[in-house]
Order: C-alpha cells, then sequence, then structure tokens
C-alpha cells in the first residue's frame, strides 16, 4: 500500500459517456465520497473504450495523484479493456486468478445457469494486482500499485461499484487530512452581490474557504475548512460563519441544505398559523413547492389556480374593473388576489403571483419577466413588482420562489 493519499484521480472509462448515451454518475458519487474524507480530487477524466488510451492514461494519472479510481470497463466483452490497459501500464502479463474463477462459477451457480465461457476473462488479472470480489455482480475489481500509487478498478454499474468502494477502498484509504463543511443557504440577492457584501471574506487563499453556489433564485453560501485538526477546523469554521453572517444574516433562511419551504412550513408551525396560495402565471408551482415537503397540510391548507381573470374574480373576488383600469399583471389585482384568498380560505397568510411568464404577451409597459408577488397578512396587505430574467420555465421558478422568499421574510422572527 502506497503513501498518504492526499491526492485522486477518477476515471470513468465507456464509450457510452464519451458518446453522450449514459450520464457519469460514478464520478460525482466517488468525488463526493472522498472529499468527506478528506482527499483532494484534482482530476476527474472520462475516456472511450481504447486499449492505448486507456493504459496512457492509468500510467499518467498514477504518476501524478497518490489514488486513482476507475470504473467501468471490466464486463466480459471485447470492448471491456480495463483489465488488459492496467497490465499495459504496469508492464505486467495478465494471468488468471483462481480465487475469482471459483467466485464467479460460484455467483453463476447461485443464479441457476451455467458460466459462458466469455465471462472467464474477468477472472484474469495483471501479475501483480490482486481481485476484489464483486458481491453484487460478476466483474471483480483490480487493486495495483503504480508509480507507487493505489490504483483501483471497479465496475461500471453504480449498484456494484458502491459497495466495493465501501469494502474494499475505504478501509485501506490512509489521510492526515480533514475537510469539514457548513452550508447557509440565502435568498434574496444575486451571487455577485452577495460577493460584494461577503468581500475579503471570499479571498481564494483563506482557510476556511467561502464560496457560492447559485440554483434557481437560491444562493447557498459554502464554508470548507481544510486542514489537519478536526477540533481546530470546527472553531475556525464557527468563526468564519459569525462573521458571514454579520455580512449577509439578513438572507440567511438555514444553517443546512434545506428546501426553503420546509423551513417555511416549520415558522408557520412554530407560530401555529397557516398559509393559503392565489396563483396565475406559477400555476400551483408555489403550492407544488410546499407540498413537496412531508406533512405540509398543518400549515399549508390550500389554495386556486386562477389563471384567468373570471377565475379571479368568481374564485378569490377580484372585482372586474380592476382588469378594466390596471389590468390582471397589477399591483391592484396582486392585492385583491391575496386579500381574497386570504379571507375565503380563513387562512392567517395569503401569497399571490400575477405576472408575465412569456415569451408572448410582454409591452414596453410590462415586459416579458414583470411579476407580482403579494402577501396578505394579519396586518394588511402589501404587493411587490418583481423583473426575471430567463425564459418562461426560470420565470415562473423564480417567481414562486420569490412568493415563498416574501413570506420568510414576514414571518421569520418568532412571533411577538
Ligand atoms: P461496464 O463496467 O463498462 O461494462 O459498464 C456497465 C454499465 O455500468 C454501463 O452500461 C452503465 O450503465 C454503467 N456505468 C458505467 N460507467 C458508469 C458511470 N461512470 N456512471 C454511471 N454508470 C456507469
Ligand atoms: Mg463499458
Amino acid at each position: 500500500m502506497a503513501r498518504h493519499h492526499r491526492t485522486a484521480a477518477i476515471l470513468s472509462i465507456g464509450d457510452e459517456i464519451t458518446l453522450g448515451q449514459k450520464l457519469d454518475t460514478n464520478s460525482k458519487w466517488l468525488a463526493d465520497q472522498l472529499t468527506t474524507l478528506g482527499i483532494t480530487v484534482s482530476i476527474k477524466m472520462t475516456v472511450p473504450d481504447d486499449l492505448a488510451a486507456l493504459a496512457a492514461r492509468f500510467k499518467e494519472l498514477a504518476e501524478t495523484h497518490d489514488l486513482v479510481l476507475s470504473t467501468g470497463g471490466l464486463g466480459p466483452t471485447a470492448d471491456d479493456l480495463t483489465r488488459l490497459a492496467l497490465a499495459k501500464a504496469i508492464g505486467d502479463e495478465v494471468v488468471e486468478d483462481a480465487e475469482a474463477l471459483s467466485q464467479l462459477l460460484a455467483w453463476f451457480d447461485g443464479v441457476g445457469r451455467k458460466m459462458p465461457e466469455a465471462n472467464r476473462v474477468q477472472a484474469m488479472r495483471p501479475q501483480s494486482a490482486t481481485c476484489l470480489s464483486n458481491a453484487k455482480g460478476t466483474a471483480p475489481g483490480l487493486h495495483a500499485v503504480v508509480d507507487g500509487a493505489d490504483v483501483f478498478c471497479m465496475p461500471g454499474p453504480p449498484r456494484e461499484m458502491q459497495p466495493m468502494f465501501e469494502r474494499f477502498v475505504v478501509p485501506v484509504l490512509r489521510t492526515d487530512r480533514v475537510v469539514l463543511t457548513r452550508v447557509l443557504p440565502t435568498v434574496g440577492l444575486g451571487e455577485s452581490a452577495i460577493a460584494d457584501r461577503l468581500g475579503e471574506l471570499m479571498d481564494r487563499d483563506r482557510n476556511p474557504l467561502v464560496g457560492t453556489t447559485a440554483s434557481a433564485s437560491i444562493v447557498t453560501c459554502r464554508i470548507r475548512y481544510e486542514g489537519d485538526d478536526t477540533a481546530e477546523g470546527e472553531r475556525r469554521l464557527d468563526e468564519t460563519v459569525e462573521l458571514v453572517r454579520g455580512k449577509i444574516g439578513d438572507i440567511v433562511f438555514a444553517d443546512r441544505d434545506v428546501p426553503l419551504a420546509e423551513v417555511v412550513l416549520d415558522r408557520l408551525r412554530e407560530r401555529r398559523q397557516t398559509i393559503a396560495t392565489v396563483e396565475s402565471c406559477t400555476g400551483g408551482l408555489v403550492g407544488e413547492m410546499l407540498t413537496e415537503i412531508p406533512s405540509s397540510s398543518d400549515a399549508y391548507i390550500g389554495g386556486w389556480v386562477t389563471y384567468t381573470n373570471a377565475m379571479k374574480t368568481s374564485q378569490v373576488g377580484v372585482h372586474p374593473d380592476v382588469f378594466e383600469k390596471h389590468g390582471a399583471v397589477s399591483e391592484e389585482c396582486c392585492r385583491a388576489m391575496a386579500t381574497g384568498g386570504r379571507e375565503r380560505s380563513g387562512s392567517d397568510y395569503a401569497i399571490s403571483v400575477t405576472g408575465i411568464a412569456g415569451p408572448g404577451g410582454g409591452s414596453a409597459e410590462k415586459p416579458v419577466g414583470t411579476v407580482w408577488i403579494g402577501l396578505a397578512s394579519p396586518s394588511g396587505v402589501r404587493a411587490e413588482r418583481f423583473r426575471f430574467n430567463g425564459d418562461r420555465e426560470m420565470i415562473r421558478q423564480r417567481s414562486a420562489t420569490a412568493a415563498l422568499a416574501m413570506l420568510w421574510k414576514a414571518i421569520k422572527e418568532p412571533r411577538a
């Protein structure tokens, strides 16, 4: 077994991946596991089923990393070249592994079939390598030391690869580093505005490192410590979390990876209050986000999708004059929808959304992306105008998130 495993390379093997027919989920899973274990993944590579290229990649990656993990190419067919490529990279002969062969025969016996002759090749290994038994399929994995690096080759199917990694790779990994992370999801500001506020807290040479990732309208602040001392890491993380909260605490809605809808529902539950929805351009998306969370019914009582003007009038009582004078995408209509929804449902709060999701229907005065979001509450009703970028789907998604954010702001403090 080699030195400490500080750096790792992940090699995903298979034509199906380079041709774009299959998504490489193995490398995502492995990178996540290694990162948690304190090992830095410095490269991920995807290669087709090509013997010479594969052998060259094994050699290069082993020369430059402490650990190389490959998946795929261990099947019984002519395009499964991982064994041969590894042997070529080491400069080894391939030999038949008696133990692997008997396990293969036993596997076929167990499923009541005679082993096809083609599968016999799966018991072959480079002379200096060892086989890793596969509890979930026929392809044994391989372990070899190449240029001082530990190289593990695992089968492609995730359900075979994952248990093999846990059983054979994790126990032999040696790291003297710890990686600890905290996440602070936010809503209400974009990534660049957050970067402005965080300033030098985002310096790349800082430890803990502070970064952001954006998904729809949620920007998550990620704080990562890398070092060799867990207690010291936790202390520094606490300190950095405080500094970050000092700059953006007003928009942080949780201290872990959790949907905004879940936080909103928890707050409502604590306050023993309820919410109803009246949606136009989002067509029920706010309701969908809320009901995606299990047991939302103790806080979300229901709502309406009032798409036409007639429905806005018949269902939540928007006066027809409002459409005449201001249009359906207007502050007046939005406020009337929220007020009507609150009154007719008997909820404490009602959210309303009315806007132009596009691609058609925009004008100079009300361009595509113009959305009014309203909130009726025990202390009155208010509405806010937004202008969202993006295509129809993005505008709808952002509108729904902004609606939840407006509610979250109203209820985030404990009830007086
Ligand atoms: P192989 O071990 O090359 O015979 O791969 C067998 C199957 O495993 C493929 O057909 C894929 O369905 C799956 N597979 C291979 N590589 C990956 C990968 N990187 N991520 C997810 N699935 C994979
Ligand atoms: Mg393959």
